[in-house]
């Protein structure tokens, strides 16, 4: 029986990483991957949609240009055209991945991997069975569907967006996480008559309050129709198109129903709990911080451990296990602070504390916050503000958090995060000189605080 240092189940941003450093480091590693390798990320997550949102925003472009000179040209989308070149693209990416493996010397099996026992690892399906000293857990997730939803079988998840033959003419979006906010806003910017339904109060729960209400409205400018405090009850098939029912009572027409209502990890059917590890009631693996599960020797990443589920994470996360066993290193992945966006129309970037966390955490707080049009969308009469907002922490003067909203808000705060995590404080923001004419000198020219906090000292 063929023995391997570590066994590495799934081949996606995590496992990929963990693999390619662990070989790198001199392990014997093994790595199945029952799909595409690449995982979600590359396959059917991050990459193909930014390179969808990057095809939805030129609607946008070419009305702007008209406001600069440009003459208004007849601009036709064929969908076809786009999903052949991300087919392309992903297939680069594809082979990029495994050639990165090999090259490192990881052994890869394509099937589903599962575990056999301490120490043991089966390939579905087959007679192959390994030895490993060390399996990772690198399995990801898979969309939420709600199971007992007459209709169910119409609806698609975000799997499904990417093999979509035709564009819809209507969708109907299901969520307000940053995928079903992501999806709403590319199918706008396509021309989609586009519907969201929400069960909850508000847009994009984890997000500062002030940005969820910015893009909400945003959205609605863009002329998506959000519906809050309503979940559908069934998706009926209508002479011409679906016809989605909810619990108030409303009809929606539409010729796909998207679910994307969040995620769970994949640790069913894997033999996890025969062999006693610790699954949280998620249906997470629960590990510590050196990503080590109940069971000495069993190992879990990225969005399978549901801690922070993004990919730069899971590849962190990887990438410091595989110096953990092989390299001796000690250092854990730091899980604060670590920055996020929604690459929706207009976009979104965060990182670290929202008012609302900071105000749970900490007694005193100036909040700084300023929205306006940027030069660009005043200048060519696009009803859109950029809202830009740090949190800082009034007894030390410390940046705890900065949330953007605007055109390439990620790419700003990819850069306010190294700020926030060297420690730095409002007081280095005001000392950095201003680029002028840019959106992003407001970061270092806000002067007065929108609002204070000072909870009262306790008697
Ligand atoms: P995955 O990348 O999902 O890899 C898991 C792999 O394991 C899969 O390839 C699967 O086929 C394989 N597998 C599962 N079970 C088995 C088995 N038993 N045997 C063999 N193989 C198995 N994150 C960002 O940071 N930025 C973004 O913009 C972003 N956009 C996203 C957009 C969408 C639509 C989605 C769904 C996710 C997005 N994410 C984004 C999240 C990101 O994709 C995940 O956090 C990341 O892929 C997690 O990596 P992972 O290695 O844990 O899992």
């Amino acid at each position: 029986m063929t023995a391997f240092d570590l066994f590495v189940i799934g081949g996606g941003s995590g496992g990929v990483r963990a693999a390619r450093i662990a070989a790198r480091n001199g392990a014997r590693v093994g790595l199945a991957e029952q799909d595409r390798i690449g995982g979600t990320c590359v396959i059917r997550g991050c990459v193909p949609k930014k390179l969808m949102a990057f095809a939805a925003r030129f609607r946008d472009e070419f009305e702007d240009s008209v406001a600069f000179g440009w003459s208004p040209a007849e601009h036709g989308f064929d969908w076809r055209a786009l999903s052949d070149s991300l087919d392309r693209e992903v297939d680069r990416l594809n082979a990029a991945y495994r050639r990165g493996l090999e090259s490192a010397g990881v052994t890869i099996f394509p099937g589903r991997a599962v575990i056999d026992g301490p120490g043991q690892v089966r390939l579905v399906g087959t007679d192959s069975r390994f030895e490993a000293k060390n399996i990772l857990i690198a399995t990801g997730s898979h969309p939420n569907v709600v199971r007992d939803l007459p209709g169910l079988e119409r609806a698609i998840t975000s799997e499904a967006m990417f093999r979509l033959d035709t564009l819809p003419d209507r969708i109907l979006v299901v969520g307000a996480g940053f995928v079903a906010i992501e999806f709403a806003s590319i199918m706008a910017g396509f021309g989609v008559a586009t519907t969201l339904l929400h069960r909850g109060g508000e847009i994009l729960r984890t997000f500062d309050n002030d940005i969820r209400a910015e893009m909400h409205s945003a959205m609605e400018r863009r002329g998506i129709e959000i519906i809050l405090e309503d979940q559908l009850k069934v998706i009926d098939k209508g002479p011409a198109r679906l016809l989605a029912r909810t619990e108030a009572g409303r009809s929606i027409a539409a010729d796909q129903v998207l679910l994307a209502i969040g995620r769970s990890p994949n640790t069913r059917g894997i033999g996890l709990e025969e062999v006693g590890v610790d699954i949280d009631p998620d249906g997470a693996v629960r590990v510590d911080g050196h990503s080590q599960s109940s069971v000495p020797g069993i190992y879990a990443i990225g969005d399978v451990t549901n801690r922070i589920n993004l990919t730069p994470v899971a590849i962190r996360e990887g990438h410091s296990l595989a110096d953990h066993l092989f390299a001796g290193a000690t250092t854990m992945v730091d899980h604060r602070n670590v920055p996020h966006a929604v690459f929706g129309i207009p976009e979104i970037g965060t990182v670290g504390l929202t008012e609302e966390t900071a105000r749970d955490q900490y007694p005193a707080l100036d909040i700084f916050q300023t929205s306006f049009p940027s030069m660009r969308h005043q200048f060519a009469g696009r009803d859109e503000n950029v809202l830009l907002k740090l949190i800082v922490d009034a007894d030390t003067d410390r940046l705890l958090g900065c949330h953007i909203l605007g055109s390439n808000a990620a790419e700003l705060v990819q850069l306010v995060a190294i700020a926030v995590r060297m420690g730095a404080t409002k007081g280095d923001l005001d000392a950095t000189m201003a680029l002028h004419p840019t959106v992003a000198e407001e970061l270092v020219t806000m002067r007065e605080p929108k609002k204070r906090y000072r909870r009262a000292a306790a008697e």
